[in-house]
């Protein structure tokens, strides 16, 4: 790693560090204080959305505050406490107050026997209960007695909150990197997604791209449905994304293609292999994180989801044990290096037209010929603008056209600048078409 890239790593592990203790729900004052966090580094707009709005066939749930959760033996030691560990208490646990015996109890209890010092996570958002995590070790050093159980929460109207980071571009044409912000203290499925998200978005901010990049830091599944029925009529500006999420082990990236095919997948394949990074391309699928949402039929978009282990492939997902020690700075830190070169290759991405398809335009007499640089560099600009007037038939993209003619994207792209300066091409308002190679 070079000196640059371990600081980076160093800052992404220190992010989630700093957010890996905050008791976060798919509603509530985790996701709250976490974006709150985030928008000291990023310029962040915050989205309150009320319980009961309904988005697509779903409804914006009840929010779901905890203070305090215990459990607590006869003697009144607390034995589980939700101050020891965000993963004690089941997720959208109903607020309880109740004596118990060990009996009573049990069926309220989760534990994992194959590793019996992890707690493991447990959540029941649209399912009315209650209940606590805790080692199995733990659990089997139970003795028969009373137990007191208190959580103390609410479920109650008030709001789903997520967060967008818009870089504006210099289209309208849109590239999205999604996250989840919704679980607790989990490193490796969530905080990585966020913190490569976050710094990335930051260097970003001092740019400014062809597209706009919109960064969403929602929570699983019913804020990504919250986001996109609330977006409806934006969608079709989206050229691609990326949902990232469990981008942080010792493992080789896995990038789950997206349902209809696109560039972006396309792109991802080139700069896992131009890194020499170890890796495998999976087809889509419809089990997943929410590139499931971005990739319903009605939506359809060309959103993929980058991993390194994927999930439910390591013992350590969702329990305990995807701690801080689970995530590593140097996989964090080529995450975002794949993530920039990704974005800054699907940046350059666009469809044209050319306005004088009817043989060659007369390149001469527009002063296209005469082109900056040395001799070669004055070749390849020419080879790039005859690719591109060929090509551009608004089916064809720069990226088409890249790997038909072996020309790097951004001398396509700087060709097609002067091609448009010349009144040679247009944009064409649609994306490229379909990946056929993906029908
Ligand atoms: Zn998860």
């Amino acid at each position: 790693m070079t000196e640059t890239a371990a600081d980076t790593g160093q800052a992404l592990h220190a992010l989630c560090r700093q957010l890996y203790p905050i008791a976060r729900s798919i509603t509530g004052d985790g996701v709250r204080a976490t974006l709150a966090q985030l928008s000291e580094l990023i310029p962040l707009q915050i989205h309150e959305v009320p319980s009961g709005e309904a988005v697509f066939d779903w409804v914006v749930p009840p929010e779901w505050n905890v203070r305090a959760a215990w459990l607590a033996d006869a003697e009144g030691r607390r034995i589980v406490d939700l101050a020891q560990h965000t993963l004690h208490v089941v997720n959208y646990s109903e607020p309880v107050r109740a004596r118990l015996t060990l009996e009573q109890l049990q069926p309220h209890l989760h534990s994992i026997p194959e590793h019996p010092d992890w707690i493991p996570y447990r959540t029941s958002y649209y399912q009315r209960t209650w209940g606590f995590c805790l080692s199995h070790r733990q659990r089997q050093a139970l003795r028969p007695g009373t137990y007191e159980a208190v959580i103390d929460s609410t479920l109650a109207p008030g709001h789903l909150t997520y967060g967008e980071c818009c870089i504006e571009g210099a289209s309208d044409r849109e590239l999205i990197v999604s996250v989840h912000v919704c679980h607790p203290s989990l490193a490796n499925d969530n905080l990585s997604g966020i913190s490569v998200a976050t710094l990335l978005a930051r260097e970003l901010a001092q740019t400014r791209p062809n597209h706009t990049i919109r960064f969403l830091f929602v929570p699983s599944t019913i804020g990504a449905i919250t986001w996109l029925a609330r977006n409806r009529e934006r969608l079709d500006r989206i050229d691609g994304g990326l949902v990232l999420s469990g981008v942080g082990d010792a493992g080789g990236f896995t990038y789950k293609r997206s349902r209809r095919g696109g560039a972006i997948d396309r792109i991802v394949a080139q700069v896992l292999a131009a890194r020499g990074e170890p890796h495998t391309i999976e087809p889509f699928g419809p089990y997943g994180y929410d590139e499931r949402q971005f990739c319903s039929p009605g939506i359809d978009l060309p959103v993929g989801c980058l991993m390194r282990t994927p999930y439910g492939c390591y013992p350590q997902y969702h329990t305990s044990a995807d701690d801080l020690d689970f995530i590593r700075p140097e996989s964090l830190a080529a995450t975002l290096a794949v993530c920039r070169d990704v974005l800054a290759r699907a940046d350059l991405v666009a469809t044209w037209r050319n306005l004088q398809p009817f043989g060659e335009p007369q390149l001469g007499r527009r002063g296209l010929y005469d082109s900056i640089g040395g001799e070669n560099d004055k070749k390849t600009a020419q080879m790039a603008l005859l690719w591109m007037l060929s090509y551009s038939d608004g089916e064809h993209s720069t990226l088409d056209i890249s790997e038909l003619s072996g020309l790097p994207l951004d001398v396509l792209h700087r060709a097609a600048g002067r091609l448009r300066d010349a009144d040679l091409l247009a944009p064409t308002d649609r994306p490229a078409a379909r990946d056929p190679a993906q029908r």
